[in-house]
């Protein structure tokens, strides 16, 4: 009577217990002793036999689901998940499951109430005083249902639940449960109207990809900023739509949701769903389960969307395919791209990737056949390609990193009531302080590297680790109270910006200022109801967003990107570069314009960057990565370790070293990480490559675990990354 478990903890196995009476079937979630803890586990196999001595093994305490819980693809997902990148199994199934279910609440639907018109109810209608408003507005709202409210029609407007109580205790309305309905899609008078004309680009995009439902084919959707990829990515969901079929659609972290689900909302008239960090967990919950039944039909959210549970899945969307976003970078260190098309080949569905700026391991599985390439080579509508130029600003007069070229440009688009996005990816005020008596700067003691000066809050702030402390009054050297900021922060150049441009207002738009749940939202709508002129944006403005009357793009520090040890950062500022200049001049008769200052107009970047276009230099940056044997060219894998010295992380590395002597992967290091100290612990890591992926996987796979096993890794905190997108 055995089963083998997934239980959540942070050891690299599965554990084996016992059970009497009908055995839970795979899948289905069990609760079990675990030490002195009673932890959710989910069922894995029934094995014949176990390592463990039955004398020692335990018996489960109950059994929480009596079917289960996951779909088998999702299931085989996250199983898959598990092994790739080689993370503990408990770990990846409580990462992927909504948290009131690692709880052990009952994956039940709560029942979705409706409230009927009763005979008497109708009697009681010419009766209402006519100063009765609020319930002559319920009445209202049941006649314009055919006599049936439901919660989701309450939750349009603001009635409030005690109204519908007294309505009840007159027995005017009666409460019922809806009944659980597949939910069927009609296209409606008044929906699906918003018709466009397909560019001929888009046409034979959609075209491709329509006879390919049903089974799995991956595409990359390659187009320019502004070429109409979300069009494509709407006429694709429709054809799911009338085939009865669920979409999943997976968007960057930031900003984007809002505005895609209302084109979403406005387009299609069905259940559309949006996974986002402000939900509640019973919220989540509920969305999972509802997906799960087939009563959602489209599922839009970010990175862990993709483990969302789909009845009847026709479709699988990846918007901005290469942004960062998509990898959880601690944990767990997966890729939801990566998994989104794994997960399309067991669904049997087609997946689209979309960007302007596609992902070299995009552009490589391309040219292995992988995935199939449809371009959008030109702007949708009648919007231009905007104009960009290189500033060289090396010896000219900056005024808080701006240079007078650049502020003369934004007058005349400011002058012809276009409005002017200045980019700068680096939030506070400056990025530190320095003495100017001693030369003294202000460190994080707990890493290696400068506190960020925040003048709001008078306070310092580190970044990397979060710690922050008030500004001191004097120096801690030699007691000078002269501390003054150095550098360029988004709010030092707002208060620049408010000074030069005094009758025009001014909009920063970075983490700080976008704390409050709403208030990216607000600001987008500002922004297109034309209350702002100019915009400070970091990278939160450099994607997705749309904005009619934006006219002109500076970028005011270019260099801080162009020096970085990391192989990607070329592949990374390409990406940025692009994605933020075309924000410019998105809409009919608007003239785009893109100004980027560098002290570095020569670098190669920058050139072919402009000269050319991303595919140009996407296609030497590959040359480049084939050339070094880097990936995509080559499978990766970094393992970390951190401690409270540098000695044990290496101590522990070598060890793993150790273990793969005798094996074919080249092994780099061990080396102190290119940030050594970060919130007071000292680290280091280890890089191994293979040619074949498959080969990485077969060597790493029987020694991950064992890892655990060595003394050495007792006395550090230690990770393994495959594919991992930061070499830091
Ligand atoms: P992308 O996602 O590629 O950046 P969008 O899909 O947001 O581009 O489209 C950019 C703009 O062009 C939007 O305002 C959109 O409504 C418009 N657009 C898209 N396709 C067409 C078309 N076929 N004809 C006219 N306008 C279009
Ligand atoms: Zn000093
Ligand atoms: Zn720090």
């Amino acid at each position: 009577m055995l089963i083998r478990l997934a239980v959540p903890t942070p050891l690299r196995r599965s554990f084996d217990y016992l059970y009497k009476g009908t055995a839970p079937a795979v899948g289905c979630r069990v609760v079990v002793p675990f030490g002195r803890q009673k932890l959710t586990a989910v069922v894995l196999s029934h094995p014949e036999s176990s390592q463990v001595p039955s004398s020692k093994l335990k018996y489960i305490d109950k059994v929480i689901d009596s079917e289960p819980l996951l779909p088998d693809v999702l299931f085989k997902l996250i199983r898959f998940a598990a092994d790739y990148y080689q993370h503990p199994i408990g770990e990846v199934f409580a990462n992927c499951l909504p948290t009131l279910l690692n709880k052990g609440e009952p994956a039940r639907l709560e029942p979705e109430w409706q409230w009927s018109l009763t005979t008497s109810g109708e009697d009681a209608i010419p009766k209402i005083r006519s100063n009765a408003v609020k319930q002559k507005q319920l009445f209202q709202l049941c006649l314009e249902h055919n006599g049936v409210i439901t919660e989701q029609v309450l939750g349009l407007y603001d009635f409030i639940p005690s109204y519908l109580k007294t309505f009840e205790e007159k027995g005017w309305l009666v409460r019922s449960e809806q009944k659980p309905s597949q939910v069927v899609y009609e296209p409606e008078a008044g929906y699906d109207t918003e018709s466009v004309t397909l560019t001929n680009e888009q046409e034979d995009a959609v075209d491709s990809i329509k006879p390919n439902f049903g089974s799995f084919k991956g595409f990359l959707l390659d187009g320019v900023t502004g070429s109409g990829k979300t069009e494509v990515y709407l006429q694709l969901i429709r054809e799911a739509l009338s085939r009865q079929q669920q979409v999943l659609m997976l968007v960057p972290e930031i900003g984007l949701t809002p505005q895609t689900v209302k084109r979403l909302e406005r387009r299609f008239n069905v259940p559309i769903a949006m996974l986002h960090s402000g939900l509640t967990d019973k919220q989540r919950l509920n969305i999972w389960l509802k997906a799960r039944a087939g009563k959602i039909s489209i599922v839009i959210g970010t990175r862990s969307a993709l483990f969302t549970p789909l009845a009847n899945p026709g479709l699988i969307i990846v918007d901005e395919e290469h942004d960062l976003s998509y990898k959880q970078q601690e944990g767990f260190r997966y890729s939801a791209r990566d998994l989104a098309i794994v997960r399309a080949q067991y669904e049997q569905t087609p997946i689209v990737l979309g960007s302007a700026t596609p992902s070299m391991e995009s552009l490589h599985n391309v040219e292995q056949g992988k995935l199939s390439l449809l371009r959008l080579t030109k702007r949708a509508g009648e919007a231009k390609p905007p104009h960009i130029k290189v500033l060289d600003v090396r010896q000219r007069h900056l005024n808080q990193g701006l240079s007078q070229p650049l502020i003369d440009n934004m007058r005349k688009h400011l002058a012809q009531n276009q409005q002017c996005m200045i980019f700068l990816n680096r939030r506070g005020f400056a990025p530190t302080l320095m003495c100017h008596e001693c030369g003294w700067i202000a460190d994080c003691q707990r890493c290696d590297r400068h506190m960020t000066y925040h003048q709001r809050f008078k306070r310092l702030h580190c970044h990397h680790c979060d710690k922050q402390v008030f500004m001191p009054k004097r120096c801690p050297e030699c007691q000078s109270p002269q501390l003054n900021p150095v550098g360029l922060g988004t709010e030092r150049l707002e208060e620049a910006l408010k000074e030069i441009f005094p009758d025009k207002s001014v909009a920063r738009i970075d983490r700080d200022s976008t704390r409050r749940k709403d208030s990216m939202q607000k600001f987008v709508e500002a922004i297109k109801n034309d209350e702002i002129d100019i915009l400070i944006g970091t990278q939160m403005l450099a994607k997705g967003h749309h904005f009619p009357k934006l006219s002109l793009v500076g970028v005011v520090d270019t260099d801080g990107c162009l020096f970085s040890a990391d192989f990607r950062a070329t592949e990374r500022t390409a990406q940025l570069l692009t994605q933020v200049a075309g924000r410019a001049g998105r809409s009919k008769g608007i003239k785009g314009e893109v100004v980027i200052q560098s002290h570095h107009p020569d670098h190669p970047l920058l050139v072919n960057l402009f000269t050319q276009d991303y595919q140009t230099l996407s296609r030497n940056i590959l040359a480049e990565r084939q050339e070094a044997q880097l990936p995509p060219f080559t499978a990766m894998a970094i393992f970390r370790a951190e401690a409270s010295t540098l000695e044990m992380p290496m101590t522990f590395l070598n060890d793993v070293k150790q273990q793969l002597k005798q094996s074919d992967l080249s092994v780099y290091g061990p080396f102190p990480a290119p940030m050594p100290k970060r919130a007071g612990k000292m680290r280091a890591q280890l890089m191994v490559q293979h040619s074949l992926r498959k080969r990485l996987q077969q060597v790493l796979s029987p020694i991950t675990p064992t890892l655990e096993q060595l003394p050495s890794s007792r006395k550090v905190r230690w990770s393994i990354d495959i594919d991992p997108q930061e070499v830091f």
